[in-house]
């Protein structure tokens, strides 16, 4: 399998009647990378996420990862070549505990088969580890209805995490919480990121964006208008003319 190119659109593109959300992108991913993706509202960010992770089809383009073609391949497929992603709003199962919400995500993601009787008992151990690694031990076996946000957003990624994917697709992890917890994420990420995770997210944030990816990626009218260091994105002419809307 190689490393370059572990995910690579080519002249993707998703029409919505007259309005093409995403317009023809090119876009690849090495193994090990870490790419924030930013923009202004509609810029088509999440339509993105949607044709990568399966949830919506291509209306044009080819998608591959792992040297497979996966257009059009439903996001259970998907999870089961590794791939998984969180969404904007938090979700889950309310009326049940932390531990029990991410054992149910387990028993559904899981990649590799074995025994009922031989995974009931490692599902639980991977749960345990999970809970503990991401900080959510301690509230372990409260309803999910009543935890904090910072909680719920760390939930949402244990719950990508519990199937051990290869790469994680993020969808606004940091929104709605506050600086500090905003660090907390941060170093959460980079943890992931220390261990060879490969993660692309999307968010508004930019000090969550330049301190946690190595390539930032900049979409407007469903296009990329910048890929590359997220250093240069300030200095960058094209991606401040969309942010003072003169473009
Ligand atoms: P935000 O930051 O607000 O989440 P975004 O960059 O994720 O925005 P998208 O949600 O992908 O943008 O939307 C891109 C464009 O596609 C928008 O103009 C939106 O109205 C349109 N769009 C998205 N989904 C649909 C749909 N199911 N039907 C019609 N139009 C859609």
């Amino acid at each position: 399998e190689d490393a370059h190119g572990f995910l690579e659109l080519r002249g993707v593109t998703k029409r919505y009647g007259a309005l093409a959300a995403v317009d023809g992108v090119d876009f690849t991913v090495d193994r090990g990378e870490v790419i924030g993706i930013g923009g202004p509202n509609g810029a088509g960010k999440t339509t993105f996420f949607d044709l990568i992770s399966g949830l919506t089809r291509t209306t044009e383009g080819t998608i591959r990862f792992r040297d497979q073609d996966i257009t059009g391949l439903a996001p259970h497929r998907l999870c089961r070549l590794g791939m998984a992603r969180t969404f904007q709003l938090n979700s889950g199962f309310d009326n049940m505990t932390v531990f029990e919400n991410l054992l149910a995500a387990r028993a559904f993601g899981r990649r590799s088969a074995g025994g009922w009787l031989l995974t009931a008992r490692a599902d639980k151990q991977a749960t345990q580890v999970l809970l503990d690694e991401i900080g959510l031990a301690d509230i372990a076996s409260d309803p999910v209805a009543g935890i904090p946000i910072l909680a719920r957003k760390k939930l949402m990624i244990a719950t990508a995490l519990i199937g051990e994917p290869d790469i994680l697709l993020l969808d606004e992890p940091v929104g709605g919480l506050t600086p500090p917890e905003i660090d907390e994420l941060i170093d959460l990420m980079l943890g992931l990121k220390s261990r060879g995770m490969t993660l692309v997210f999307i968010e508004h944030v930019m000090r969550f964006l330049t301190a946690v990816a190595d390539r930032a990626v900049m979409m407007h009218q469903g296009r990329i208008i910048y890929d590359g260091t997220p250093g240069g994105l300030a200095n960058d002419k094209t991606v401040a003319e969309v942010y003072l809307g003169s473009a």
